[in-house]
């Protein structure tokens, strides 16, 4: 097991509430990089293992946490990937994962501002597979060996932008700066008591709006990264937004405002804290 930080712009590994210097416990300087420690995962078990013992280097939360994957070379979201939200939506489910990109500028770390671009910004949890090893046309059986870890995502969504003209065009709405909150830490799979059962949250400040099980994908994860690798060869780092379940703003008309906080949780991952700031106020 292993649950890998960035912070302050380094590597660690987290151990109840303190922090490891990765790149420290290996005897590893490249590894101070999260994309360099995301491709030898496997090794991140021992490297976690190591840490027992050890004096710490700080404590969680007195770092500034990054986002846990900074500069994937693809960053895939997957549309309508829930039952609930195609009903929401009143769209027909999908014969196959809807994919679009959100461009990796987007990301940020699981406390940072969300800069709202207009008056139709709206929320999305999402679990977010982290692929360790790369790949093409890997088999469904065994597709979770590629994945390095799990961890949290909200597919921030300008509605406006996103729905604008015919056929709507999703992949600008979703990436403007700011619009791709992950973290806190990338998790790894053997964490979960089912990997395929994990259930998530969205509060706005204090006010439940989503909540489900990752049981109710209509493609699964090991779907996701076979489908997605028969197409693009998949990378070391690369991550997906698995969809969103039912709750988002859109359906009922609400949307972000100034001052709220976008607080999303799964089990064992931990939670995302984002207020929503006015670019340029
Ligand atoms: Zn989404």
């Amino acid at each position: 097991m292993f649950r890998l930080l960035h912070l302050d712009g380094r590597t660690a590994l987290q151990s109840g509430d303190h922090w490891h210097d990765l790149a420290a416990v290996a005897g590893d300087e490249t590894l101070a990089s999260p994309m360099a420690a995301i491709a030898r995962f496997d090794e991140l078990h021992a490297w976690q293992a190591a840490t027992a013992g050890r004096v710490a280097d700080g404590l969680v939360a007195d770092a500034t946490l990054l986002p846990v994957v900074p500069t994937p070379s693809k960053v895939f979201a997957i549309g309508l990937n829930y039952r609930s939200h195609a009903a929401e939506s009143a769209m027909e489910l999908p014969p196959a994962p809807l994919t679009f990109t959100k461009f990796p500028s987007c990301l940020v770390g699981p406390h940072d501002d969300i800069e709202l671009s207009g008056p139709m910004v709206d929320w999305e949890v999402e679990l977010v597979v982290v692929i360790g090893r790369g790949g093409r046309h890997i088999a469904e059986a065994d597709a979770w060996s590629h994945v390095a870890g799990l961890t949290l995502g909200q597919d921030i969504s300008d509605r406006a932008v996103q729905l604008t003209g015919k056929p709507p065009q999703f992949s600008l709405g979703k990436s403007f700066d700011t619009y791709g909150p992950i973290g806190p830490a990338l998790v790894s799979v053997d964490q979960f008591p089912d990997p395929d059962d994990i259930e998530l949250w969205c509060d706005i400040d204090s006010e439940r709006v989503q909540h489900a099980t990752t049981a109710d994908l209509i493609f699964p994860v090991a779907h996701l990264v076979s489908y997605l690798s028969s197409i693009c060869t998949l990378e070391p780092g690369d991550i997906i937004f698995t969809g969103t379940p039912d709750g988002v703003g859109m359906a009922s008309g609400r949307f972000l405002q100034e001052g709220e906080v976008v607080r999303s949780g799964a089990a064992v991952i931990g939670e995302l804290a984002n207020r929503c700031v006015k670019v340029g106020g």
